[in-house]
């Protein structure tokens, strides 16, 4: 069995005003890179792979330097094995999809080599293709090609600057499934570089949440998702549902506090020795906000424990894949987003206006730690 590499990258890099600060390491799950436009996530593979060379820092697969400013290391693209996919593409157009893959690859005598072309072009879901040109082919057929070429040449760093954020959807989510038998085939460090939402849950097995040339967070799919680090996390990964809230009690145990918020009081967990008098920041994401059916008698009778909230519909949007119901407890704003699927949707029969009791399931909200370090960076 091949022995797992690691990928540990920490540099630094200026261009112009924008200021690159990063470090992370990857291992044998798929790293997402996820951030916004123009937060430095396609500069960070350029550095990587070679293209670009930091002002300070180091680069690393297991023990070997590709790159270490202390001493002097900076290996040549050429010299670090790194497969590099873009997302337009970039295959010769003058040269068939045989001709593409087989740029890739440097050893091997021509039988091997077509043997390994043959492999690839299946596992990609490519046979048939060999002789085809690149303008031949469908956007999907020429990133399938695109992803072959860059492991054809047995790369021991995989990384995928936004490879599916040009495809229509259907095809997409099938070059998702390629790219996930992909790795735990070859099982190499690979970097995914995307700003859905979606797909970085889908592919990330580990996600780095890069805002401004720093990472906010990295952790698994769930702690990204369900525990954001910070505010601006939250916000990146569509949480929506972040309050400014003080602490009113601690209860005996120190394991629950009743928090109040504009207008609202809830409980939630109490794990970082919250202590009355504090202020917070609580979230939970859009899908874990429960609207209760219309006889609430019985579950009121739960109590507290449900973090029930007597709220009004201020507005109803829908988004073909789910309804988003925003809710308020004054007239003149909304305070609550709900994404509700269309069948529970159509069985609440809501609309404007309408009372509503909502629940805020207390292992479902999230107090965001990090409210202490972001405001320091103020001061
Ligand atoms: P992303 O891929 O996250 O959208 P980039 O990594 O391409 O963002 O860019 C990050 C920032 O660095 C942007 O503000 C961009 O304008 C700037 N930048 C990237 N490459 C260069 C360059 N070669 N020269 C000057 N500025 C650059
Ligand atoms: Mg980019």
């Amino acid at each position: 069995q091949k022995v797992i590499e690691m990928l540990n990258v920490s540099f630094l890099k200026n261009v112009g005003n924008f200021a690159l600060d990063v470090s992370f390491v990857v291992d044998s799950g798929i790293l997402v890179l996820f951030g916004p436009s123009g937060s430095g996530k396609s500069l960070t593979l350029q550095i990587i792979s070679g293209l670009i060379k930091p002002d300070k820092g180091f680069i690393k697969l297991n023990n070997d330097s590709f790159f270490d400013s202390a001493n002097g290391i900076n290996l040549p693209i050429n010299k670090r094995g790194v497969g590099y996919v873009l997302q337009d593409y970039a295959l010769f157009p003058h040269m068939t999809v045989f001709e593409n893959i087989a740029y890739g690859i440097r050893k091997g005598g021509k039988a091997e080599v077509n043997k390994n072309i043959a492999e690839l072009q299946k596992f990609l879901r490519l046979e048939g293709t060999e002789g085809l040109y690149p303008h031949q082919l469908s956007g999907g057929q020429k990133q399938r090609v695109a992803i072959a070429r860059a492991i054809a040449s047995e790369p021991a760093v995989l990384l995928l600057d936004e490879p599916l954020a040009a495809l229509d959807y259907p095809v997409r989510s099938k070059i998702r499934n390629d790219l996930i038998a992909i790795h735990k085939r070859f099982r190499i460090p690979t970097i995914v570089v995307t700003h859905d939402i979606e797909e970085a849950f889908v592919l990330g097995d580990r996600i780095a949440v890069i805002e401004e040339g720093r990472i906010e967070q990295i952790g698994s799919r769930y702690e990204v998702f369900y525990k954001p680090a910070t505010r601006k996390v939250a916000r990146l990964l569509a949480v929506k549902n972040i309050f400014d809230a003080v602490v009113k009690k601690v209860s005996s145990k120190g394991l629950a506090a009743t928090v109040e918020s504009d207008g609202f009081s809830i409980t939630v967990n109490s794990k970082d020795n919250l202590k009355a008098g504090d202020n917070i920041e609580f979230c939970i994401r859009p899908e874990d906000i429960k609207i209760q059916k219309a006889k609430g008698a019985r579950l009121k009778a739960k109590g507290s424990k449900e973090n029930i909230v007597s709220a009004k519909v201020f507005d109803i949007q829908e988004k073909g894949l789910v309804h988003t119901i925003f809710a308020g407890i004054s007239d003149d704003d909304y305070l609550f987003q709900i994404n509700l699927p269309n069948s529970t949707y159509r069985r609440l029969s809501l609309k404007k206006g309408k009372k509503i009791k909502i629940s805020l399931p207390k292992e479902l909200v999230w107090v965001i730690p990090c409210r202490l370090a972001d405001e320091q960076t103020f001061i």
